[in-house]
This record gives C-alpha cells, structure tokens and sequence, in this order.
C-alpha cells in the first residue's frame, strides 16, 4: 500500500495509515482479535456507476461509493467528495475517520463517507445536477435519515445536498430533510453551520489554553489554507487577541509580523478566489513556508501530508489545531512528538462541523430550529467536555492527544459492539 505523494516521496496510503492507528489503540486497550477484524473492516461498501446524460447529448459513466464503515453507534455519517483522484481504498480511510470523530464527540452516529470519480469543474451545472440526482439514486437504497447522511465534503456544497435531499424525497414520496446536513436554510439547514468547524477548533484551543497557561493575547499564529475553516478560524482567533503572522492557500503565502487584516483578506479571497490578490500591509512568501514561520500556534486548514518528515524538524509551533483533515503523516507525528509540540488531532479539532450537523439533524426531526447562540453554546459545551475527556486521558495514560483521542473512540465502538453482540 505504498504510493508516490507530491514532492517525489514514498508515503504509505491513507488506508494503511488508518489501520496503523486502529491498531495502535487497540493494542494499548488489549482488544482481542475478533473485535479488530470487526473494526478494520467496513461494514458496507456500495460501488455503482452512475451514467450521465451529457449537454452535447453523449452519455459518460462515472464510478461512485458510498462506503459505511460502522452502524454500531447509530446511522452512518459522512460527507460526499467529488474529485477525479477518489479511490474506493480513500473513501474506506475517510469513512473510518468519520466512526472515530463521531465517537470521540460522542454523537450517536457510525462513520460513513462517500465519493465520485469526476472533476467538477468540467461539469455544467446541469450535468452536476443530473450526476448528483443519479448517483442520490443509486445509494438511495442505503441511505435515510436513521440509516446514513450524507453531508457536503470536497466540492459539494449545500445546492449538491439540496438536490440529493430533493431526488431522495421524490422516490418517496414526501419531503425528508433529515436524509442529509449542511442543506440551505431555507430547506432546513441549521444556522451556524458555515464556521461550524473553525468555531469548534477554537474552542479547543481555549480548553488547551487553559490547561497550559499559555496565552491568546498576542499569541503569534499560522494559517494554511484560507477556505472555509481557515479563513473563519483565522479572524475567531484574531478576535481574540492572537496576532495571525502568516497564511497561505493553493496560490501562495502572506505574513506580517506585526499581523495580517484577517477579515480584509477574507472578503478578498471570496470576492477573487486567492488572499494573493489581498493588497494591504503584507509580504508575499511561498505557500510552503507558512508552516515554517516562528509562531505560538499553527493551523493547517487545507490538504492532508502537509506536515512530513521533510518539513516537521523546521516547524516550530508549540501548538498544532489540526482543521484538515490528516494533514500530519505518522513520520511528522513522531518528530513534532519528540520536540513536545502540543498537537490538538483532527478527529477531535475539526469535529465541530459534523457535531453541527448532528444539531441539524436533530432539528429536522423533531421539525424545530433552534437559534445561532443555542447551536453556539451547544457546540461548545460539546467540544469542551469532548477536549477535557481526550486531554485527561491522555494525562493518566502519559500519552499524546492523537493516542488518547483513538483510545476514547476505538473504546466507545468496540464497547458499542460488545453490547450488541453478534447477529445472529
Ligand atoms: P476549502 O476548499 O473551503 O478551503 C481549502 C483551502 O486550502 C483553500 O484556501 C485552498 O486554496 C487551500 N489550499 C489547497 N491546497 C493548498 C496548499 N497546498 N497549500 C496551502 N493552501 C492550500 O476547504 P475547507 O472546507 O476549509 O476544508 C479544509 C480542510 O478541513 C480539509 O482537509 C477538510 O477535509 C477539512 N475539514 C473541513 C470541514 C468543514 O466543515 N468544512 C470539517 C472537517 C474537516
């Protein structure tokens, strides 16, 4: 399971990395074999091809999944990613994920992910609509709301989820909201969805705060990548005093050492598609090196294996909020570990999206909408007792974060399972 990454080095796939950490828990918690091979293995996997009738009339297939990795807790959860590099091996390593930061957060899902072969941005928007309605169709017979929702990921947004919500109510019969999160209001998406996951990413910060005394008020920080958890993580922290010093995205990288105007390059990211076209107090730099600038706080928000064992010796942040997801490689960890960087890992930093989504799933069936500061003060009171229970377990078990966060989740699936017990 080895593949070639960007810059020419091996790494292993993201499947064998999560299967490395699974097993990594489940030695320390002394699980038997039996409930490994239960654990490593998704409970379903729905491979279709999904034909699409093209605007010059041709017809093109695409390959789709949709891959539940575990019920065992309640629905499956996960979001569905358009892009031409989906593999089914990538949407089993994103589904498990999803089982841990469910788990992890205590919401009462299984994981779940899906994915199709394409590259969106050589549809029109009718042939996205028309793949979307087709590919809706063909999962529709695993999906529902107390059996798996979707959500937006890689290239969906919330017009994908509405029609996917619409195509799913017209085989039924009836209007079903609840069959998928992160909708348009308007249809029954929940308010505070949008920052969702860069609001829950600061609250850990503050818990780790104040854990370690350490302090916001002037705290140099880092941004990589300035989409939707970057950019809204980037101006929550500057609200609060941080002095954001360097942010990059696809196109290159910004700093200032006396700090950036967050909320102006946000407006012209969203108004030009880069902050490279940001022409205030700034010196531009290479995107890499944004993850290099001394600071006191360093978010990655854009891809995964940004933080590898050729770049975590150079890194110098004492602390890690990790908004992407899987943006540090084992290697790294090990490295940034052994310098005593303090790491915040992704299923537990960036689990405010899906703990939202959960309140709006919540929402839908019990036909109710609750206000933007009741979703706020919820996801907080979630994110700080879900940061206190990984950070004291890793605490009495000497551990790192990463550790203790795996060892709660794989704990609370296993026990799930055990409860259970086997069928028949
Ligand atoms: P997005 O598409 O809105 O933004 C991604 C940003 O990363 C863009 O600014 C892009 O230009 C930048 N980028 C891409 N490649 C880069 C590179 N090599 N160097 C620097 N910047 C680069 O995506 P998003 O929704 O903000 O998600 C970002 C990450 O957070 C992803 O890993 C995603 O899986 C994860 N995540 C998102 C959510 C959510 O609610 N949006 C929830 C959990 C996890």
């Amino acid at each position: 399971m080895l593949g070639i990454n960007g810059s020419g080095q091996e790494k292993k796939s993201m499947l064998a990395v999560s299967l490395e950490v699974l097993h990594k828990a489940a030695d320390r918690l002394g699980l038997d074999q039996s409930m490994r091979n239960i654990l490593s293995k998704p409970q379903r996997i729905l491979s279709v091809a999904v034909p699409v009738r093209m605007d010059d009339g041709s017809i093109q297939v695409f390959d789709g999944y949709r891959v539940q990795h575990s019920l065992a807790r309640g629905p499956a959860k996960g979001g569905i990613r358009y892009h031409p590099e989906v593999t089914m091996d990538e949407v089993i390593a994103l589904a498990m994920s999803m089982t841990w930061k469910c788990a992890v957060v205590n919401i009462p899902y299984g994981g779940a992910k899906g994915g199709v072969v394409v590259d969106p941005t050589k549809l029109s928007i009718g042939e996205l609509e028309r793949l979307t309605r087709r590919f809706t169709s063909e999962i529709s017979i695993i999906l529902g709301p107390e059996k798996d929702i979707p959500a937006p990921d890689m290239n969906t947004n919330a017009q994908v989820m509405a029609w996917l919500m619409d195509t799913y109510s017209m085989h039924k019969g009836y209007s079903i909201p609840s069959v998928v999160t992160g909708k348009p209001i308007e249809i029954g998406g929940s308010l505070g969805r949008l920052d969702a996951t860069s609001r829950g990413l600061v609250y850990t910060i503050l818990e780790l705060v104040k854990k370690t005394g350490m302090k916001l008020e002037g705290a140099r920080v880092a941004v990589q990548g300035y989409g939707n958890v970057g950019s809204h993580a980037a101006v929550f922290l500057q609200e609060l005093g941080c002095r954001i010093v360097a942010v990059s995205d696809v196109y290159g990288g910004l700093c200032n050492d006396n700090g950036l105007d967050c909320k102006a390059i946000k407006q012209v990211a969203a108004e030009t598609g880069t902050i490279m076209e940001y022409k205030g107090a700034a010196e531009e730099i290479p995107r890499e090196e944004v993850l290099e600038v001394p600071v006191d706080i360093l978010v990655p928000a854009a891809l995964g294996n940004q933080i590898h064992g050729g770049n975590a010796h150079r890194i110098e942040a004492k602390v890690i909020a990790e908004g992407a997801n899987g943006p540090t490689t084992t290697e790294a960890d090990r490295i940034l570990q052994d310098k005593g960087t303090i790491i915040i890992p992704d299923i537990l930093a960036n689990a405010g999206g899906v703990t939202v989504s959960y309140f709006e799933w919540v929402q839908g069936i019990q036909s109710l909408s609750w206000s933007e500061s009741q979703v706020a003060a919820e996801l907080e009171r979630r994110m700080v007792s879900s940061f206190n229970d990984v950070y004291e377990r890793a605490q009495r078990e000497d551990v790192d974060m990463r550790t203790a966060a795996y060892l709660i989740a794989v704990e609370r699936v296993a026990q799930a399972i055990k409860l259970r017990g086997i069928y028949p």
